[in-house]
């Protein structure tokens, strides 16, 4: 349930409320707006009567949530969430373009890719250092020695870092060299990951599972934000059906309802959307059309010879088109390329 406060109650009120839901044994999330207070209250609710809590003072009134997610729904909080992923504003009016290699291959490889798509506009750099693949036989990445390379290409750009976290035991060493830890679509529903993931201080990028509802995609961002860490962005990556011209489908629906739904900013990529590098520029557009915060595209300065996803990585070239092409989408529907 929310609590709302009334606006002019003040300090000391607020933390009479809290101090009430915690010998409840709840767990309190205050929402701090621009007129009020509303504090989000989190257990088991058969803990609670209404009016025990309606009653305390510059209570103005207590509302049911009725969704099974909590935290990241809109009745908990009406504005748009803005996550700050090291400087770089997701959310709100920006549109954010994430880009980079599938997997971190090489320093070479890295850094041609950094340099190619920080001056085509991209203002985080993607790159996978342990890579989920379907087979065992595929490359897995570089682990740790990937993760030193994307330090280096940080370092050497000035791009934040975008990269996944397969296993709760590597969370805190991928969070020393991350500035946005992925979470993979294999994993959305990693529940000791996502645990491990609500502990950290750092932005968590939430990929959707390719079988995954609308509900359940919340339900994982409700493990993140009810653990402790509200920096979370969702990111649709195309889901299972029976089409079979295309790597998977992307749901662009999921883009407007979740914004009815949730205050959480939510991205698109277009790469694993597709599987095909001639359909990431349309794909783009539309999702920024259709009110994306933003996209991930995989690029890589010879996609023939990628180690992984070459099929839908695109060239420098063809990228620096693809961010020409989203910037007049982004203001022709009130948003703007940050
Ligand atoms: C990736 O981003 O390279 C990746 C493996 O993504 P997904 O988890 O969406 O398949
Ligand atoms: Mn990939």
């Amino acid at each position: 349930m929310i609590i709302v406060m009334e606006a002019h109650a003040r300090e000391e009120d607020i933390q009479h409320v809290v101090s009430r839901i915690k010998e409840l044994g709840l767990t309190p999330h205050l929402s701090q707006g621009v007129e009020r207070t509303i504090i989000g209250v989190i257990g088991d609710e058969r803990l609670i009567q209404k009016d025990q809590l309606s009653l305390l003072p510059h209570v103005e009134n207590v509302i049911p949530i009725l969704k099974p997610y909590k935290l990241a729904s809109r009745d908990f909080k009406q504005t748009d969430s803005i996550i700050d992923v090291a400087g770089v504003k997701v959310g709100g009016k920006n549109v954010v373009v994430m880009a980079g290699p599938c997997s971190v291959e090489t320093e070479e490889q890295l850094m041609i890719t950094a340099d190619a798509v920080k001056a085509a506009g991209a203002l985080l750099l993607r790159g996978g250092a342990y890579k989920p693949r379907t087979s065992p036989y595929a490359f897995q990445g570089l682990g740790e020695d990937g993760l030193k390379l994307l330090a280096k290409a940080r370092e050497k750009t000035g791009l934040g870092i975008v990269t996944e976290v397969m296993e709760s035991p590597d969370v805190d060493l991928v969070a020393d060299y991350a500035d946005l830890l992925q979470v993979g679509a294999r994993n959305m529903q990693n529940t000791k990951l996502l645990r491990a993931l609500s502990k950290i201080r750092k932005p968590i990028l939430l990929k959707r599972n390719f079988s995954a509802t609308l509900n359940e995609f919340l339900m994982s961002a409700e493990y993140l934000l009810s653990g402790g860490n509200d920096q979370v962005i969702l990111c649709e990556r195309g889901i299972r059906t029976f089409v079979e011209y295309t790597r998977n489908t992307l749901d662009l629906n999921i883009v407007p309802a979740v914004k009815q739904l949730s205050h959480l900013p939510i991205i698109v990529d277009p790469s694993h959307g597709t599987g095909r590098h001639d359909l990431i520029l349309p794909m783009s557009r539309a999702a920024i059309a259709c009110g994306a915060d933003g996209l991930i595209v995989e690029v890589h300065p010879n996609p023939a010879k990628a180690f992984s996803d070459g099929d839908q990585s695109l060239t420098p070239a063809v990228f620096q088109q693809l961010v020409m092409e989203v910037k007049a989408v982004a203001n022709a529907v009130g948003r703007s390329l940050s």
